[in-house]
């Protein structure tokens, strides 16, 4: 089977080769000597390679730790697809027109050799360490945040100090003679996870974007040939991950830099599993050679202060800055979970302005947009723009809910640790599969549902857990994890394995993830069908819901371990509020009814005012007669307070004159000041009130309806709004007639029939006072609450590059009753706004309140 992957020296007579048959597109280079001599080959690859370097390029380096043989493979795999296919494919050509590629196939040569012959487990170089140890972990020994360690058995030791091996020294020299080098991608195995490089901050990067749209668009490639979707994940806490990488040295002279973790295995059966990771990363890897020269001095500058102007149920304003310039465009991409790809697909808007209003978009759902900048003349574009992103308000129905399991409520249970379990809760992961230490092993959540009313009708659910680190949490391409509604009535503990084990399920939730979508980095999220739905609805009866999640509970031969860990926001470990296990809720309530008598109702003719009759038609001079209705809104609840979510004029008719002309009467919603013939003739109509009765239909049926349009819905509540009654008129449409009258019942049965919902329309009052200060190196908020009885709490934001002018435009740091909060995760020194809105039990958010924190000691 090993024979299947190349040597080292296979490698080297494979570019000789390459050189031989490719002269002007290929040139070979060796960059330095290992230890035990040999070469440390490095390739550029280029259309005219001998200018190579005046070209942006990306660096491509692999197989750092020895025992990781994919770089190796995928490195030389790549140099000959590019050298086979660049004649016969133009996006090829035109990559390699502008950019260059810069690849290290194999950076430790001495240690893959031994991987290969003699122990295949070997992830160091081979350096004597005059101990009887040997070797130095190539990936520690770089020198941004190099850590000295003692220990020169451990497979992780960084060397006597940064750049003490001839492998780091050799990268070290090439990348700091390189300016051109924009891109640098590092291949290691395993876990198909992206490390884009951070700097140990729980806070945006700058090029925090770009780093992410790097890796999703490469995922975007990686789908299209297997299916699988990659991690994508910065190093949320622990924050000290690693120290001394190549990444971070790379990162630290400005280029864009990502580990990319490639299979579940180390060495891997080559057919079976190799290949596939190949064919997947060829195409990833092109697209991002040609990005190569989009973070090049030669691009655009980057948009300043991207920011959502507005936002509705179902609109969104978007603005920014850019200097005045003719040849620059801009393009928009849209997504609605974070992490995805921007690529033609998702593209909503190219345009020269610095504004733009997406439209047709869904209530109560969150967006996110993307933007770079592009020169007309070259089409080279700019790196993106830190994101923005927002919720699009609720539809006027709607209320939403988002819930957090309590600590004690959430946790996970293992199968060898029953004595423990109760100690897996509120702390740090949830693991959730099988291993040979833990057994099976299931999360388990309960949520509190007391805050949302018992009929409630779900309209929309989704339930959401964070995936974690899972190179430690090994995933195979087997499996699926899936959340189960538990019966509450079969169990008593949460704790307990033997209850959880043995838990009757109401019903397994259709969506599951299969392992290879189950991505570190990128929210999952299981979303409810109806029939789900029924069943949570149902669960409302308990003011409470348990979920049991559940992944595989065996293991096939040789194998250890299908381990998935899910963050849960609380612990040392976990990575807060912003990453707690939660339900989104979206619902409305059954609504109410309230029927309204005609206050006043008059025939008005061209002679006389006839109060308490309801009578329309003509006179015997073709002159129409108006019938009226006026009611009062007063005995429906407060306007603010109130939805009305349909409603209806009733009328009876009683009698009617015999015609065979097609006479239609309508119901019309009338702004008249006075009751009289002539200020019905000089009124102002609001709207038609539903459609048109016929002559046909006053014979037929007695009673009829004329029902609201949104229009005139909204007009309803306006005048609701200023306590004037509304008024309507009947009337023929026909003319030519003379003596014809419909009469009407007048008494109770004129009605105005209203569906509404106890809902405000607007929210409480903003907090004041907000102020900014420092309490023992963390930045701490505080601010008055408003005094309202509908106050529910506040909702405090942070984003590093603007005012954060929507509640989900950056990291949450608070929500709740309080007034203050410390941000817990935040870099003190580092620049940055916050934003605090004030909600009720809608939730309706008020307009932020901002504050700007200039860091400290800045
Ligand atoms: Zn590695």
């Amino acid at each position: 089977m090993k024979q299947q992957y190349k040597s080292y020296q296979q490698t080297c007579d494979f570019l000789e080769n390459c050189v031989n048959k490719y002269p002007d597109i290929i040139k070979i280079e060796s960059i330095g000597k290992t230890w035990e001599n040999r070469d440390i080959m490095l390739a550029t690859i280029s259309l005219d390679v001998q200018h190579a370097d005046l070209k942006p390029a990306m660096l491509y380096t692999g197989t750092v730790h020895a025992r990781e043989w994919i770089g190796n493979e995928l490195g030389v795999a790549f140099i000959d697809y590019i050298l086979e296919n660049h004649l016969s494919n133009p996006s090829i050509q035109q990559t390699l027109t502008n950019n260059t590629l810069y690849i290290v196939p194999c950076l430790n040569p001495d240690g893959f050799e031994y991987s290969r012959t003699h122990f295949s487990f070997w992830r160091k170089n081979r350096r004597d360490n005059g101990n009887g140890t040997f070797g130095v972990d190539l990936n520690r020994n770089f020198s941004v945040g190099y850590q000295k360690s003692q220990d020169t058995s451990s497979n992780v030791h960084s060397g006597p100090h940064p750049f003490s091996e001839p492998e780091t020294t050799a990268m070290k020299n090439f990348v700091d003679n390189h300016e051109n080098i924009t891109i640098a991608l590092d291949y290691h195995s395993q876990g198909n996870v992206f490390f884009p490089a951070h700097k140990f901050n729980h806070e945006s990067e700058y090029n925090g974007t770009a780093l992410n749209t790097i890796c999703a668009n490469m995922n975007h490639e990686i789908h299209k040939v297997t299916g699988r979707k990659y991690g994508i994940h910065r190093g949320k806490p622990p924050t000290k991950l690693i120290s001394g990488s190549g990444r971070e040295y790379y990162y630290s002279k400005g280029i864009i830099a990502i580990v990319v973790e490639v299979g579940t295995r180390n060495i891997p059966d080559f057919m079976q599993n190799m290949q596939e990771s190949i064919d997947e990363n060829i195409p990833a890897l092109l697209r991002t050679l040609s990005e190569a020269q989009n973070h090049s001095k030669k691009a655009p500058h980057t948009i300043d202060k991207f920011c959502i102007d507005r936002c509705t149920q179902n609109e969104i304003s978007l603005s920014w800055d850019y200097p005045d310039t003719k040849e620059i465009y801009f393009e928009i991409y849209r997504n609605i979970e974070n992490k995805r790809s921007c690529t033609e697909k998702n593209l909503v808007c190219q345009t020269y302005n610095r504004s733009f209003t997406d439209v047709q978009l869904k209530s109560n759902t969150p967006y996110y947009y993307y933007i770079r900048a592009v020169n007309n003349a070259t089409k080279i574009k700019s790196p993106f723009a830190p994101k923005t992103k927002a919720k699009t308000a609720l539809d006027f129905n709607e209320f939403s809910k988002t819930l957090f399991p309590k600590p004690n409520d959430v946790g996970y249970v293992a199968q060898k640790m029953k004595e423990t379990n109760l100690k897996h809760f509120g702390i740090n992961s949830l693991f959730i599969g099988v291993n040979k230490s833990k057994g099976k092993s299931y999360g388990v959540m309960k949520y509190d549902l007391s805050g949302i009313p018992q009929n409630a009708i779900i309209k929309d659910i989704s339930i959401s857990l964070y995936p974690l680190n899972r190179v430690n949490a090994k995933i195979e391409k087997f499996g699926e994890w899936k959340i189960s509604f538990v019966d509450q009535d079969s169990i008593s503990e949460l704790t307990d394995f033997d209850q959880i084990d043995n838990a009757i399920h109401i019903e397994t939730l259709g969506a599951s993830i299969p392992s290879e979508k189950l991505t570190q980095g990128i929210w999952s999220h299981w979303i409810l069908n109806e029939s789900e739905k029924k069943i949570f609805q149902e669960q409302l009866q308990h003011q409470s819901v348990v979920f049991k999640i559940h992944g595989p509970t065996t293991l096939p031969d040789g194998r250890d371990s299908q381990m998935m860990m899910f963050d849960l926001g609380y612990g040392k470990f976990g990575g807060g509020l912003h990453y707690r296990p939660n339900i989104d809720i979206t619902y409305t309530m059954p609504p109410k009814t309230k029927e309204i008598v005609a206050t006043t109702t008059a025939s008005i003719s061209n002679e006389n005012v006839n109060y308490d009759e309801l009578i329309c038609g003509f006179d015997q001079d073709n002159n129409k007669i108006y019938g009226l209705m006026e009611f009062d809104l007063s005995s429906l609840p407060e306007h603010d307070k109130t939805v009305i979510t349909d409603c209806y004029i009733q009328i009876k008719n009683k009698s009617a004159s015999k015609t065979k002309q097609d006479i239609r009467y309508n119901v019309e919603f009338a702004d008249i000041e006075e009751i009289s013939y002539k200020s019905i003739q000089h009124r102002d109509r609001i709207e038609f009130i539903g459609y048109e009765v016929s002559h046909t239909d006053i014979s037929s049926r007695k009673t009829h309806k004329f029902i609201f349009d949104k229009y005139s819905t909204i007009a309803l509540e306006d005048l609701h709004n200023k306590n004037i009654n509304p008024r309507f008129i009947i009337k023929p449409t026909s003319s030519n007639i003379k003596n014809h009258l419909v009469k009407w019942h007048n008494d109770t049965a004129v009605k105005l029939i209203v569906n509404y919902i106890d809902k405000r329309n607007h929210p409480v009052n903003t907090i004041t006072r907000l102020e900014v200060s420092e309490q023992k190196g963390k930045v701490k908020l505080t601010w008055d609450n408003p005094k309202d009885k509908d106050f529910k709490g506040v909702y405090v934001v942070r984003n590093r590059f603007h005012i954060p002018t929507n509640p989900l435009d950056g990291d949450k740091i608070y929500a709740g009753t309080d007034n203050y909060t410390l941000d817990d995760f935040g870099n003190p020194f580092i620049c940055k706004y916050y934003s605090v809105f004030t909600y009720d039990n809608v939730p309706n958010y008020s307009k932020p309140i901002s504050i700007k924190f200039e860091g400290l000691g800045i």
